[in-house]
């Protein structure tokens, strides 16, 4: 598996940031590992490291400790309370090796040290074991979030998103809503031109479930060939018009696979979550039984009331 995480992430696409107040260090360092394709940037010093590293998001720290201003440690502490910045890993670069100032590095979320001088055939073992390492966890979280065929995030993530959604309505008392969205007559897509091209319907309307759709809009594979669509801060006609919007986009487009040319069209329920004792559920739940009306009134529609 280290190996195939390799390939998938190769040195080429890493970005180290080097965060150290001694430019004859960060020199060394640049050099040395530019000799192995790593890309580097740097920041002189810990304030400039807070400011940079949300906006280029590295894939591997190097942080001095002894700096002056924003010591490495406060820096290190304020990047594992940020949710976005926590999983980059940070090593310590420093001349101090004494155990209680190793195990309060750790303590602060560090992934490892690397003492002063540096000893650089050790500092490359050191920062490959580790961006290898995080690339792993990466492509865990990954896989376990998302739907292999399609990307798109699976059932049980979906489901933490509306959660967290419903807990931001306690909040901000902003209605939210759903599309719940059904290929239509996809047996037969499937029966007719065989189940790889069904396959690539799958990705083609995923595709498109994602065009036209806001930043905080998600989207997931529910199951089969059911898909759902959180719409944060949108009321119910909201639903109705984003839903007519992509409905259009996918019955306009002819999917091209081996040759074939696949039309497909697809239908949608909607409901609007605006009473924050409701079960998320239930509000799937209506939305599913809206696109069971959709169904059944002729397909390739939106239907927002009703059960
Ligand atoms: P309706 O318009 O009422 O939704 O009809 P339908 O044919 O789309 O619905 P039905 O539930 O009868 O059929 C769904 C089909 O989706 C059956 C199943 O084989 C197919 N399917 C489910 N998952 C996959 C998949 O991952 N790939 C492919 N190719 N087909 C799939
Ligand atoms: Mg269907
Ligand atoms: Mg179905």
């Amino acid at each position: 598996m280290l190996l195939d995480i390799e390939k998938l992430f190769p040195p080429e696409s890493m970005t180290i940031m080097i965060v150290d107040d001694t430019k004859a260090n960060i020199d060394i360092l640049r050099k040395f590992l530019a000799k192995f394709g790593f890309k580097t940037t740097v920041a002189l010093n810990g304030e400039m490291a807070l400011e940079l590293i949300p906006k280029l998001k590295p894939d591997l720290i190097l942080l001095d400790v002894m700096m002056p201003g924003i010591s490495g440690y406060d820096v290190c502490i304020r990047l594992k309370k940020d949710a976005e910045l926590k999983n980059i890993p940070v090593i310590f670069i420093t001349a101090k090796g004494e155990t209680e100032d190793v195990v309060e590095g750790f303590g602060v979320g560090a992934v490892d040290f690397i003492m002063k001088p540096f000893r650089l055939e050790e500092v490359y073992a050191r920062v490959k074991a580790h961006l290898t390492l995080s690339a792993a966890i990466k492509k865990l979280t990954q896989d376990n979030e998302t739907d292999s065929l399609t990307g798109l995030f699976n059932r049980r993530t979906f489901l933490q998103k509306i959660e967290n959604e419903a807990m931001r309505f306690k909040r901000n008392q902003k209605p939210f809503s759903i599309l719940f969205g059904d290929i239509d007559l996809f047996k037969k897509i499937n029966d007719t031109y065989g189940h790889a091209a069904g396959d690539a319907v799958l990705v083609n309307v995923s595709e498109l479930l994602n065009t036209g759709k806001r930043e905080i809009d998600q989207v997931a594979r529910w199951g089969g060939e059911e898909f759902l669509i959180l719409l944060p801060e949108t009321d119910l006609n909201g639903a109705v018009l984003h839903g007519n919007k992509i409905r259009e986009l996918i019955s306009e487009k002819s999917i091209t696979h081996e040759g074939q040319e696949i039309q497909v069209t697809m239908s949608f329920g909607a409901s609007e979550y605006n009473d924050g004792s409701t079960q998320i559920e239930k509000t799937i739940d209506l939305a599913d039984r809206r696109l069971y009306l959709a169904k059944e009134s002729g397909r390739n529609k939106v239907v927002s009331e009703g059960t």
